[in-house]
């Protein structure tokens, strides 16, 4: 069988999954399917294992790697990609064997990181871009998918500072969606606000924003909101009480404009659900500041 077929082929199939499920991918009911080459099913990723490489593939160089959830920063980042440890063990048993012959190969694989339990973001193309069998560690770079759209092919970033672009923007979402996941874990992929649970219309919402001295992201500086009322309460139409109670702007209040509206003025006074966990909950001193904001403005 075609190696390089089954890349692309791997590389397409994450595409769909991922328009499925948008960019974070349940490995339950998404993942776990693999994909198919022909009449063969290959599986993604082995969670347990962090490199992979097919039984199917006929070239000796892994087809993905993944970073598990325990440790979602636990691959170094550089500017140019990310250290990714070998297996530990013999330095050319077959694990590191298919790691190391990714670099020798130059050929593009995935790379997996879980940005919450049992779900992965795919980054992919990737590069084995160095290889440093004394530290045991390998780096992996973004690459590119060039190409017409139904004939897109992948293809390493030659310019540094294409690379550290790259790498900079992938940090930037990876650090939005380990924020995202612990936060949607926390509230049970459930908006605070309306009970909304469909975790494709769930944000992770700062409450001290991401610039501020006290934004860190941790869960405590969370709220997990729908996508209207994240957009409510980043407008300061709708504010969260350092008692945990919902306030829904007098503009809104006084506004008669249809149904979707009356059901935003119903949640006026409602308790949030918060998690139980103590550590999760709302850090009351962000929300007073937040909502002495949202009074201001609101009225
Ligand atoms: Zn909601």
């Amino acid at each position: 069988m075609n190696d390089e077929g089954i890349r692309a082929r791997c590389f397409a199939a994450l595409d769909v999954l991922c328009a499925q499920h948008g960019i974070d991918v349940p490995y339950r009911g998404g993942l776990d399917a693999g994909f198919r080459y022909g009449p063969t099913k290959i599986p993604f990723l082995s969670p347990q294992k962090g490199i992979f490489h097919a039984a199917a593939q006929t070239g000796p160089a892994a087809l993905s790697i993944n970073t598990s959830w325990k440790s979602p920063y636990g691959d170094a980042e550089l500017d140019e990609g990310y250290l990714y440890a070998y297996r530990s063990g013999a330095l050319d048993q077959p694990d590191n064997r298919a790691l190391r012959q990714s670099f020798v190969l130059q050929v593009p694989l995935v790379y997996f990181v879980a940005t919450r339990p049992g779900w992965y973001r795919p980054l992919y193309p990737y590069y084995v871009t160095s290889d440093d069998p004394t530290e045991r560690r390998v780096l992996v770079s973004p690459g590119q998918m060039v190409g017409p759209f139904d004939e897109r092919a992948a293809a390493p970033l030659e310019s540094p500072i294409a690379r550290n672009y790259a790498v900079r923007e992938t940090r930037v979402r990876l650090h939005q969606a380990v924020f995202r996941g612990r936060v949607l874990r926390a509230y049970a992929s459930t908006c605070t606000i309306c009970r909304l649970k469909e975790s494709r219309l769930l944000d992770a919402s700062h409450i001290a924003g991401d610039l501020e001295a006290n934004g860190e992201p941790i869960v405590s500086n969370g709220l997990s909101l729908c996508s209207i009322h994240h957009r409510a309460f980043d407008n300061d139409l709708v504010g969260v009480s350092p008692d945990y109670e919902v306030h829904v702007s007098r503009r809104l209040l006084d506004d008669e404009d249809g149904p979707m509206l009356e059901l935003l003025k119903t949640f006026h006074q409602a308790p949030i659900s918060v998690p139980t966990k103590r550590v999760w909950q709302p850090d009351k001193e962000r929300l007073a500041e937040r909502f002495h904001r949202f009074v201001a403005v609101s009225g």
